[in-house]
Protein backbone atom coordinates (compact mmCIF):
# COMPACT_ATOMS: atom_id res chain seq x y z
CA UNK A 1 0.00 0.00 0.00
CA UNK A 2 1.57 3.58 -0.77
CA UNK A 3 2.08 5.92 1.87
CA UNK A 4 1.31 9.68 0.74
CA UNK A 5 1.96 11.85 2.83
CA UNK A 6 -0.53 14.52 3.39
CA UNK A 7 0.03 16.28 6.57
CA UNK A 8 3.77 16.29 6.66
CA UNK A 9 3.98 16.49 2.95
CA UNK A 10 6.69 18.73 1.48
CA UNK A 11 9.38 18.42 5.27
CA UNK A 12 10.98 15.18 4.18
CA UNK A 13 11.56 14.39 7.44
CA UNK A 14 12.40 18.02 8.98
CA UNK A 15 10.74 20.28 9.81
CA UNK A 16 9.15 23.53 7.45
CA UNK A 17 9.77 26.35 10.70
CA UNK A 18 10.61 28.88 7.88
CA UNK A 19 8.21 30.93 5.82
CA UNK A 20 9.89 30.60 2.73
CA UNK A 21 10.86 27.02 2.41
CA UNK A 22 6.96 26.46 3.22
CA UNK A 23 5.72 28.44 0.27
CA UNK A 24 8.92 26.91 -1.73
CA UNK A 25 6.97 23.28 -1.28
CA UNK A 26 3.32 25.56 -2.44
CA UNK A 27 2.62 26.52 1.43
CA UNK A 28 -0.41 28.95 1.43
CA UNK A 29 -2.00 28.41 -2.19
CA UNK A 30 -4.62 26.19 -0.23
CA UNK A 31 -5.37 29.59 1.57
CA UNK A 32 -5.64 31.73 -1.04
CA UNK A 33 -7.68 29.53 -3.02
CA UNK A 34 -10.14 29.24 0.06
CA UNK A 35 -10.17 32.85 0.30
CA UNK A 36 -11.28 32.83 -3.39
CA UNK A 37 -14.00 30.65 -2.45
CA UNK A 38 -17.45 31.36 -0.40
CA UNK A 39 -17.36 30.08 3.02
CA UNK A 40 -20.15 27.31 1.67
CA UNK A 41 -17.96 26.52 -1.23
CA UNK A 42 -15.01 25.83 1.49
CA UNK A 43 -17.58 23.98 3.86
CA UNK A 44 -18.69 21.50 0.36
CA UNK A 45 -15.00 20.78 -0.48
CA UNK A 46 -14.74 19.22 3.52
CA UNK A 47 -18.11 17.66 3.03
CA UNK A 48 -16.66 15.65 -0.72
CA UNK A 49 -13.29 14.62 1.30
CA UNK A 50 -15.31 13.35 4.36
CA UNK A 51 -12.72 14.66 6.21
CA UNK A 52 -13.14 13.12 9.94
CA UNK A 53 -11.96 14.62 13.69
CA UNK A 54 -8.56 13.76 14.41
CA UNK A 55 -9.22 14.40 17.94
CA UNK A 56 -10.76 10.99 19.15
CA UNK A 57 -14.88 11.69 18.34
CA UNK A 58 -14.10 11.07 14.48
CA UNK A 59 -17.09 13.33 13.88
CA UNK A 60 -17.13 15.01 10.07
CA UNK A 61 -15.64 18.02 10.13
CA UNK A 62 -17.29 19.73 7.61
CA UNK A 63 -20.65 19.01 9.24
CA UNK A 64 -19.09 20.79 11.92
CA UNK A 65 -18.31 23.75 10.56
CA UNK A 66 -22.09 24.18 8.57
CA UNK A 67 -23.47 23.62 12.40
CA UNK A 68 -22.04 27.18 13.43
CA UNK A 69 -25.13 29.68 12.44
CA UNK A 70 -24.03 32.77 9.62
CA UNK A 71 -23.04 36.17 11.50
CA UNK A 72 -26.71 37.62 9.89
CA UNK A 73 -28.65 34.66 12.49
CA UNK A 74 -26.66 35.15 15.85
CA UNK A 75 -24.92 38.64 15.79
CA UNK A 76 -22.44 38.07 17.92
CA UNK A 77 -18.59 37.32 16.98
CA UNK A 78 -17.68 33.58 15.74
CA UNK A 79 -15.02 31.95 17.65
CA UNK A 80 -12.61 28.62 16.23
CA UNK A 81 -10.75 27.19 18.92
CA UNK A 82 -8.18 24.63 18.25
CA UNK A 83 -7.65 21.92 21.20
CA UNK A 84 -4.29 21.73 20.90
CA UNK A 85 -4.36 19.95 24.70
CA UNK A 86 -2.95 16.76 23.28
CA UNK A 87 -3.32 14.44 26.70
CA UNK A 88 -4.31 11.22 26.22
CA UNK A 89 -1.82 8.66 27.07
CA UNK A 90 0.07 6.85 24.13
CA UNK A 91 -0.63 10.29 21.62
CA UNK A 92 1.87 12.44 20.53
CA UNK A 93 1.18 13.16 17.26
CA UNK A 94 -0.13 16.87 17.37
CA UNK A 95 3.19 17.77 19.13
CA UNK A 96 4.96 16.79 15.91
CA UNK A 97 2.92 17.91 13.72
CA UNK A 98 3.37 21.72 15.19
CA UNK A 99 6.97 20.80 15.72
CA UNK A 100 7.73 20.38 12.01
CA UNK A 101 4.68 22.06 9.73
CA UNK A 102 3.59 24.61 12.19
CA UNK A 103 2.62 26.74 9.01
CA UNK A 104 0.16 23.89 7.51
CA UNK A 105 -1.69 24.18 10.76
CA UNK A 106 -2.02 27.63 10.75
CA UNK A 107 -2.87 27.86 7.06
CA UNK A 108 -5.65 25.72 8.23
CA UNK A 109 -6.69 27.74 11.19
CA UNK A 110 -7.24 30.40 8.52
CA UNK A 111 -9.03 28.09 6.16
CA UNK A 112 -11.23 27.27 8.95
CA UNK A 113 -11.85 30.75 9.86
CA UNK A 114 -12.85 32.10 6.57
CA UNK A 115 -15.09 29.22 6.32
CA UNK A 116 -16.96 29.98 9.74
CA UNK A 117 -16.68 33.49 8.92
CA UNK A 118 -14.42 34.03 12.56
CA UNK A 119 -12.07 36.64 12.82
CA UNK A 120 -10.52 35.06 15.68
CA UNK A 121 -8.91 31.98 16.64
CA UNK A 122 -7.73 30.14 19.72
CA UNK A 123 -4.99 27.61 19.42
CA UNK A 124 -5.64 25.97 23.22
CA UNK A 125 -1.87 24.33 23.49
CA UNK A 126 -0.87 21.93 26.13
CA UNK A 127 1.52 23.52 28.82
CA UNK A 128 3.75 21.27 28.49
CA UNK A 129 4.35 21.92 24.86
CA UNK A 130 6.86 25.00 25.46
CA UNK A 131 8.77 24.67 22.52
CA UNK A 132 5.72 23.68 20.27
CA UNK A 133 4.27 27.25 21.36
CA UNK A 134 7.38 28.89 21.05
CA UNK A 135 7.20 27.04 17.21
CA UNK A 136 3.88 28.28 16.60
CA UNK A 137 4.67 32.24 17.83
CA UNK A 138 7.61 32.10 15.91
CA UNK A 139 5.88 31.44 13.04
CA UNK A 140 2.65 33.58 13.58
CA UNK A 141 5.32 36.68 13.55
CA UNK A 142 6.66 35.16 9.94
CA UNK A 143 3.02 35.09 8.74
CA UNK A 144 2.16 38.42 10.02
CA UNK A 145 5.24 39.89 8.77
CA UNK A 146 3.74 38.43 5.41
CA UNK A 147 0.32 40.36 6.06
CA UNK A 148 -1.19 36.81 5.63
CA UNK A 149 -3.10 36.82 8.37
CA UNK A 150 -5.70 39.79 7.07
CA UNK A 151 -8.51 40.76 10.14
CA UNK A 152 -7.84 37.33 11.67
CA UNK A 153 -6.56 37.67 15.25
CA UNK A 154 -4.51 34.08 16.51
CA UNK A 155 -3.90 33.81 20.10
CA UNK A 156 -1.80 30.98 21.23
CA UNK A 157 -2.95 30.27 24.75
CA UNK A 158 -0.97 27.79 26.83
CA UNK A 159 -3.27 25.35 29.28
CA UNK A 160 -1.98 24.34 33.26
CA UNK A 161 -1.82 20.73 32.62
CA UNK A 162 -5.37 19.07 33.34
CA UNK A 163 -6.35 15.87 30.77
CA UNK A 164 -9.90 17.31 31.37
CA UNK A 165 -9.69 20.78 28.99
CA UNK A 166 -8.81 18.11 25.70
CA UNK A 167 -12.46 17.51 26.51
CA UNK A 168 -14.17 20.46 24.26
CA UNK A 169 -16.36 22.24 26.86
CA UNK A 170 -13.81 21.80 29.82
CA UNK A 171 -11.02 23.72 27.15
CA UNK A 172 -13.57 26.64 26.75
CA UNK A 173 -14.49 26.99 30.15
CA UNK A 174 -10.55 27.00 30.80
CA UNK A 175 -10.09 29.90 28.07
CA UNK A 176 -12.71 31.85 29.71
CA UNK A 177 -10.62 31.55 33.01
CA UNK A 178 -12.69 29.14 34.96
CA UNK A 179 -11.61 25.85 36.49
CA UNK A 180 -11.96 23.52 33.60
CA UNK A 181 -15.01 21.07 33.95
CA UNK A 182 -17.20 19.89 30.90
CA UNK A 183 -20.32 21.99 30.39
CA UNK A 184 -23.84 20.28 30.17
CA UNK A 185 -25.37 19.73 26.55
CA UNK A 186 -27.10 21.44 25.04
CA UNK A 187 -26.61 24.05 24.20
CA UNK A 188 -23.69 22.47 22.06
CA UNK A 189 -20.38 25.06 21.58
CA UNK A 190 -21.37 25.54 17.55
CA UNK A 191 -24.24 27.81 19.17
CA UNK A 192 -22.92 29.03 22.46
CA UNK A 193 -19.86 28.44 22.88
CA UNK A 194 -16.69 30.89 23.62
CA UNK A 195 -18.44 33.59 25.33
CA UNK A 196 -21.65 31.96 24.70
CA UNK A 197 -20.69 32.49 21.20
CA UNK A 198 -20.86 30.52 17.99
CA UNK A 199 -17.59 28.31 18.04
CA UNK A 200 -16.25 25.51 16.12
CA UNK A 201 -13.55 23.51 18.28
CA UNK A 202 -11.44 21.51 16.21
CA UNK A 203 -8.21 18.96 16.59
CA UNK A 204 -4.75 19.93 15.23
CA UNK A 205 -4.20 17.18 12.75
CA UNK A 206 -8.03 17.79 11.86
CA UNK A 207 -6.95 21.66 10.95
CA UNK A 208 -3.57 20.70 9.11
CA UNK A 209 -5.37 18.03 7.31
CA UNK A 210 -8.05 21.02 6.04
CA UNK A 211 -4.87 22.52 4.36
CA UNK A 212 -4.34 19.48 2.52
CA UNK A 213 -8.43 18.58 1.69
CA UNK A 214 -8.53 22.72 0.15
CA UNK A 215 -5.21 22.18 -1.92
CA UNK A 216 -6.34 18.77 -3.63
CA UNK A 217 -10.34 19.21 -3.94
CA UNK A 218 -12.68 17.13 -1.22
CA UNK A 219 -13.24 14.27 -4.08
CA UNK A 220 -9.78 14.01 -4.77
CA UNK A 221 -8.39 13.92 -1.18
CA UNK A 222 -11.35 11.33 -0.67
CA UNK A 223 -9.82 8.51 -2.88
CA UNK A 224 -6.98 7.98 -0.32
CA UNK A 225 -8.13 5.76 2.36
CA UNK A 226 -10.76 3.72 2.86
CA UNK A 227 -14.89 4.60 2.79
CA UNK A 228 -15.93 6.02 6.08
CA UNK A 229 -12.26 6.60 7.03
CA UNK A 230 -10.64 8.73 3.96
CA UNK A 231 -7.23 10.22 3.80
CA UNK A 232 -4.06 9.60 5.78
CA UNK A 233 -3.41 9.91 9.79
CA UNK A 234 -0.37 10.37 11.83
CA UNK A 235 -0.95 7.38 14.09
CA UNK A 236 1.39 7.35 17.75
CA UNK A 237 2.92 3.99 17.81
CA UNK A 238 5.01 3.18 20.86
CA UNK A 239 5.01 0.35 23.74
CA UNK A 240 7.14 -2.34 22.97
CA UNK A 241 7.93 -1.91 20.02
CA UNK A 242 11.56 -1.52 18.20
CA UNK A 243 10.75 1.54 16.32
CA UNK A 244 7.97 4.01 18.00
CA UNK A 245 7.17 7.25 16.61
CA UNK A 246 4.81 8.89 14.71
CA UNK A 247 3.63 7.77 11.13
CA UNK A 248 1.55 9.01 8.76
CA UNK A 249 -0.39 6.15 6.66
CA UNK A 250 -3.52 6.07 4.85
CA UNK A 251 -6.34 4.63 6.59
CA UNK A 252 -6.91 1.01 6.06
CA UNK A 253 -3.53 0.73 6.85
CA UNK A 254 -3.52 -3.54 8.08
CA UNK A 255 -2.27 -2.96 12.75
CA UNK A 256 -0.14 -5.70 12.11
CA UNK A 257 1.89 -4.43 9.43
CA UNK A 258 2.24 -0.74 11.49
CA UNK A 259 3.49 -3.30 14.52
CA UNK A 260 5.81 -5.86 12.44
CA UNK A 261 6.53 -3.49 9.16
CA UNK A 262 6.76 0.26 9.94
CA UNK A 263 7.57 -0.36 13.89
CA UNK A 264 9.97 -2.90 13.68
CA UNK A 265 8.43 -5.80 15.29
CA UNK A 266 8.48 -6.50 19.42
CA UNK A 267 11.40 -5.38 20.66
CA UNK A 268 13.80 -7.45 22.52
CA UNK A 269 12.36 -10.30 21.25
CA UNK A 270 9.46 -10.64 22.85
CA UNK A 271 5.91 -11.46 21.67
CA UNK A 272 2.99 -9.53 21.28
CA UNK A 273 0.31 -9.70 24.10
CA UNK A 274 -2.09 -6.89 23.48
CA UNK A 275 -2.22 -3.81 21.42
CA UNK A 276 -4.41 -0.54 23.11
CA UNK A 277 -5.24 0.51 19.07
CA UNK A 278 -6.67 4.22 19.69
CA UNK A 279 -5.33 5.79 23.36
CA UNK A 280 -6.21 4.61 26.32
CA UNK A 281 -9.13 5.24 26.52
CA UNK A 282 -9.97 2.42 23.64
CA UNK A 283 -10.46 -1.06 24.68
CA UNK A 284 -7.62 -3.61 24.24
CA UNK A 285 -7.22 -6.03 20.91
CA UNK A 286 -5.54 -9.81 21.51
CA UNK A 287 -2.58 -10.22 19.65
CA UNK A 288 -4.66 -12.76 17.81
CA UNK A 289 -7.13 -9.57 17.07
CA UNK A 290 -4.87 -7.58 16.09
CA UNK A 291 -4.01 -10.16 12.67
CA UNK A 292 -6.89 -9.17 11.50
CA UNK A 293 -8.16 -6.05 11.92
CA UNK A 294 -7.07 -2.25 9.41
CA UNK A 295 -6.55 0.73 11.19
CA UNK A 296 -10.16 2.30 10.53
CA UNK A 297 -13.41 3.30 12.02
CA UNK A 298 -14.92 0.56 10.68
CA UNK A 299 -12.41 -2.28 11.07
CA UNK A 300 -11.94 -1.58 14.92
CA UNK A 301 -15.41 -0.95 15.42
CA UNK A 302 -16.22 -3.49 14.09
CA UNK A 303 -13.76 -5.52 16.36
CA UNK A 304 -15.73 -3.82 19.20
CA UNK A 305 -12.95 -0.91 20.02
CA UNK A 306 -12.13 2.53 18.54
CA UNK A 307 -10.07 4.38 16.28
CA UNK A 308 -9.70 6.95 18.86
CA UNK A 309 -6.68 9.30 18.56
CA UNK A 310 -4.78 6.84 16.81
CA UNK A 311 -2.20 6.29 19.40
CA UNK A 312 -1.45 2.18 19.05
CA UNK A 313 0.33 1.26 22.01
CA UNK A 314 1.84 -2.35 21.91
CA UNK A 315 2.29 -4.92 25.27
CA UNK A 316 4.28 -7.30 25.34
CA UNK A 317 4.20 -10.61 26.86
CA UNK A 318 5.64 -9.53 30.49
CA UNK A 319 2.83 -7.30 30.89
CA UNK A 320 0.51 -8.02 33.85
CA UNK A 321 -3.07 -6.45 32.35
CA UNK A 322 -4.04 -6.21 36.40
CA UNK A 323 -0.86 -4.06 36.61
CA UNK A 324 -1.67 -1.93 33.31
CA UNK A 325 -5.13 -1.64 34.55
CA UNK A 326 -4.00 -0.06 37.84
CA UNK A 327 -2.17 2.27 35.40
CA UNK A 328 -4.94 3.11 33.38
CA UNK A 329 -7.57 3.79 36.37
CA UNK A 330 -4.68 5.45 38.59
CA UNK A 331 -4.60 7.87 35.17
CA UNK A 332 -8.34 8.93 34.68
CA UNK A 333 -8.87 9.01 39.27
CA UNK A 334 -6.29 11.23 39.21
CA UNK A 335 -7.51 13.43 36.15
CA UNK A 336 -11.25 13.39 37.24
CA UNK A 337 -12.58 16.83 37.37
CA UNK A 338 -14.83 15.39 39.99
CA UNK A 339 -17.91 17.28 38.86
CA UNK A 340 -19.74 13.96 38.38
CA UNK A 341 -19.64 11.80 40.99
CA UNK A 342 -20.11 8.04 39.20
CA UNK A 343 -16.64 9.30 38.09
CA UNK A 344 -15.55 11.29 41.04
CA UNK A 345 -16.31 8.42 43.37
CA UNK A 346 -16.17 5.41 40.36
CA UNK A 347 -12.68 5.92 39.03
CA UNK A 348 -11.06 5.43 42.98
CA UNK A 349 -13.10 2.36 43.47
CA UNK A 350 -11.96 1.16 40.30
CA UNK A 351 -8.35 1.99 41.19
CA UNK A 352 -8.69 0.56 44.64
CA UNK A 353 -10.23 -3.08 43.77
CA UNK A 354 -7.45 -3.20 41.22
CA UNK A 355 -4.81 -2.41 43.59
CA UNK A 356 -6.72 -5.21 46.36
CA UNK A 357 -6.73 -7.56 43.29
CA UNK A 358 -2.61 -6.69 42.10
CA UNK A 359 -1.65 -7.22 45.81
CA UNK A 360 -3.30 -10.32 46.18
CA UNK A 361 -5.88 -9.34 48.79
CA UNK A 362 -8.91 -9.79 46.05
CA UNK A 363 -11.54 -12.56 46.65
CA UNK A 364 -14.19 -13.46 43.62
CA UNK A 365 -16.47 -11.18 45.15
CA UNK A 366 -13.94 -8.17 44.33
CA UNK A 367 -13.91 -9.22 40.64
CA UNK A 368 -17.82 -9.13 40.54
CA UNK A 369 -17.69 -5.55 42.48
CA UNK A 370 -15.14 -4.67 39.64
CA UNK A 371 -17.05 -5.08 36.75
CA UNK A 372 -20.36 -3.86 38.69
CA UNK A 373 -18.65 -0.47 39.25
CA UNK A 374 -17.40 -0.07 35.59
CA UNK A 375 -20.80 -0.22 34.88
CA UNK A 376 -22.42 2.25 36.71
CA UNK A 377 -19.56 4.55 35.40
CA UNK A 378 -20.57 3.87 31.52
CA UNK A 379 -22.56 5.81 30.69
CA UNK A 380 -23.46 7.96 33.32
CA UNK A 381 -21.51 10.36 33.47
CA UNK A 382 -21.40 14.40 32.26
CA UNK A 383 -18.34 13.78 29.52
CA UNK A 384 -16.21 10.44 28.50
CA UNK A 385 -13.35 10.69 31.09
CA UNK A 386 -15.24 8.09 33.31
CA UNK A 387 -16.38 6.15 30.84
CA UNK A 388 -13.26 5.83 29.18
CA UNK A 389 -11.65 4.50 32.29
CA UNK A 390 -14.95 2.01 32.65
CA UNK A 391 -14.32 0.60 29.26
CA UNK A 392 -10.98 0.09 28.88
CA UNK A 393 -10.20 -1.63 32.58
CA UNK A 394 -13.81 -3.83 32.06
CA UNK A 395 -12.04 -4.74 28.17
CA UNK A 396 -8.75 -6.11 29.77
CA UNK A 397 -11.30 -7.96 32.41
CA UNK A 398 -12.81 -9.29 29.07
CA UNK A 399 -10.29 -10.30 27.21
CA UNK A 400 -7.73 -11.35 29.82
CA UNK A 401 -9.72 -12.85 32.33
CA UNK A 402 -8.07 -15.97 33.08
CA UNK A 403 -4.87 -13.29 34.27
CA UNK A 404 -7.16 -11.64 36.80
CA UNK A 405 -8.69 -14.98 37.79
CA UNK A 406 -4.88 -16.43 38.68
CA UNK A 407 -3.95 -12.71 40.19
CA UNK A 408 -7.52 -14.47 43.00
CA UNK A 409 -6.47 -17.88 42.79
CA UNK A 410 -2.49 -17.59 43.34
CA UNK A 411 -3.03 -14.75 45.77
CA UNK A 412 -0.83 -12.65 43.85
CA UNK A 413 0.46 -11.76 40.69
CA UNK A 414 1.36 -14.44 38.62
CA UNK A 415 3.76 -12.75 36.47
CA UNK A 416 5.75 -12.89 40.28
CA UNK A 417 7.76 -9.56 39.47
CA UNK A 418 8.58 -10.16 35.92
CA UNK A 419 6.02 -8.27 34.58
CA UNK A 420 7.57 -4.76 32.91
CA UNK A 421 5.31 -1.84 31.78
CA UNK A 422 8.25 -0.23 30.75
CA UNK A 423 7.51 2.47 27.34
CA UNK A 424 4.12 1.04 27.77
CA UNK A 425 2.04 3.95 30.49
CA UNK A 426 4.03 5.63 32.98
CA UNK A 427 3.18 5.34 36.77
CA UNK A 428 0.73 8.41 37.43
CA UNK A 429 3.56 9.78 40.05
CA UNK A 430 5.34 10.90 36.89
CA UNK A 431 2.48 12.40 35.26
CA UNK A 432 4.03 15.72 35.65
CA UNK A 433 2.45 19.08 34.78
CA UNK A 434 5.33 20.78 34.79
CA UNK A 435 6.31 22.90 31.41
CA UNK A 436 8.16 20.41 28.76
CA UNK A 437 11.38 22.00 29.32
CA UNK A 438 11.83 20.73 33.11
CA UNK A 439 11.57 17.30 32.56
CA UNK A 440 12.86 16.60 28.57
CA UNK A 441 15.94 17.81 28.02
CA UNK A 442 15.62 19.89 24.45
S1 LIG B 1 -16.99 12.36 33.81
FE1 LIG B 1 -15.36 12.87 35.27
S2 LIG B 1 -14.13 14.37 34.21
FE2 LIG B 1 -16.10 14.27 33.13
S3 LIG B 1 -17.36 15.82 34.11
FE3 LIG B 1 -17.75 13.96 35.24
S4 LIG B 1 -16.26 14.05 36.95
FE4 LIG B 1 -15.59 15.52 35.42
Amino acid sequence: MSTPEIVFAGSGGGALTQIADYEAVGGFAALAKARAMTPDEVIAELDASNLRGRGGAFFPTGRKWSFVPKPDRIAKPHYLVVNADESEPGTFKDREIMLRVPFRFLEGCLIAAHAIESKHVFVYIRGEYEQEFEVLVAALEQMKARDLLGDVTVVVHRGAGAYICGEETALLESLEGRRGQPRTKPPFPAIAGLYASPTAVNNVESITTATAVIELGGAEYAKLGVENSTGTRVFSLSGNVVNGGNYELPHGFPLRDLIYGVGGGIAGGRTLKAVIPGGSSTPILTAAEVERVTLDFDSLTGAGTAIGSAAVIAIDDRCCMVQLAVRVSQFYEHESCGKCTPCRVGTRWLTSILQKIEDGRGSQADMDLLLSVAERINGKCLCPLGDSDAIAVASYVDKFRDEFQAHIDEGGCPLHGSSSLDHVLAPVAMHTHHHAREVVPL
